[in-house]
């Protein structure tokens, strides 16, 4: 079909140029069939279009929902003008799509308001959006949710890397850690205002984007070495409880394993590179960018500590203990890194 449509298109091509050089001499022109331009097949299903003012949005999925394929727009839809030809939206719907926006990334700022917002708008860092502490219900948006925002520096989770690339940072305003005379770092509470608005903009990215709970994580989880941030008295159990946001570990299956854990000499287990090399693997297996060497070395020391700012915030030592095993082992259990 299509070599037979390309013969005729050749034979237009060569007749049309012909045409051109006629001279007075040709007397009658050639019946030609009448050929309409060929179009390619309309896929069946053309993606629905709304139109406010000079923006289009698409105003459904396109791609394939079980894949996390979710593809409706809610920006407008960006396309390029080229001079002369003209742009078909609705033409080819590729089921082969989805967001950028795959990770919600939280921070605390350790500036006040105006500085936080000084830095973040002014200097070489940004953040999609800076959650404020002044009681309003205000969040300021600093960058466009299609655009990359400089937040989360050299970074890693699982399978990815330099996370600036595919998530959403939020920054919020808190005064960020002091260290105590015994080198214990004193973190400040979040205000329950300032907490809900993190939460109701949390929940709301995470719906339009469908980010897994597995992908909603604070700094210090992509980058364990060198962040603190958002610290251990960030709420992620109330957002988890309240908000359904993120990941919590099953109490009864940490209990399981807490009560083989409690068995252990864990200032001994330290020590043992069999062992150490079982719970750097297993933090590994959950997300974190550690390398297992048998060593419990400041890396392995820091990330733990990184661990139990999340998961055990009650003490983060960054010593592995009874507690900590237990809920490291329960949540890989109910998040599988696939
Ligand atoms: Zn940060």
């Amino acid at each position: 079909m299509r070599k037979s449509l390309s013969i005729i298109f050749l034979s237009l091509l060569i007749v049309s140029c012909g045409t051109q050089k006629k001279t007075q001499t040709v007397v009658a022109k050639p019946t030609l069939p009448k050929v309409s331009p060929v179009k390619p097949e309309i896929p069946v299903h053309k993606p629905k279009i709304e139109h406010n003012g000079e923006l289009d949005f698409f105003k459904e999925n396109i791609g394939d929902i079980t894949k996390n394929d979710n593809t409706i727009s809610y920006g407008s839809i960006v396309s390029a003008n080229p001079s002369g030809c003209k742009v078909v939206k609705t033409f080819f719907p590729a089921v082969a799509q989805n967001f950028r926006q795959k990770y919600i990334i939280l921070h605390y700022t350790a500036l006040d308001d105006d500085k936080s917002l000084n830095v973040l708008t002014q200097q070489s860092v940004s953040a999609h959006y800076l959650v404020n502490d002044l009681g309003d219900n205000e969040i300021y948006q600093l960058v466009d949710e299609n655009k990359r925002a400089y937040h989360a520096g050299i970074s890693a989770w699982r399978k990815d890397k330099m996370l600036n690339d595919t998530s959403i940072g939020i920054e919020i305003v808190n005064a960020g850690y002091k260290t105590d005379e015994s080198g214990i770092k004193i973190f400040p509470e979040y205000p329950d205002a300032q907490v809900k608005k993190i939460a109701v903009l949390v929940k709301d990215i995470a719906t339009r984007y469908m980010v897994p709970p597995t992908n909603i994580l604070g700094h210090s989880d992509i980058a364990p070495t060198r962040k603190q941030d958002p610290g251990p008295n960030f709420p992620w159990k109330k957002l988890y409880d309240e908000y359904q946001i993120g990941m919590w570990y099953d109490e009864t299956t940490k209990q399981t394993f807490y009560d083989t854990a409690v068995l252990e000499d864990y200032a001994m287990q330290m020590t043992v590179p069999s062992f150490v090399f079982k719970i750097q693997t297993a933090l590994r297996d959950f997300g974190y960018d550690i390398n297992p060497n048998g060593t419990y070395d400041d890396a392995t020391k820091k990330t733990v500590e990184t661990f139990q700012y999340h998961f055990r915030p009650q003490n983060y030592s960054g010593m592995i203990d009874a507690e900590t095993w237990a809920i490291l082992q329960a949540l890989n259990l109910k998040y599988p890194n696939k």
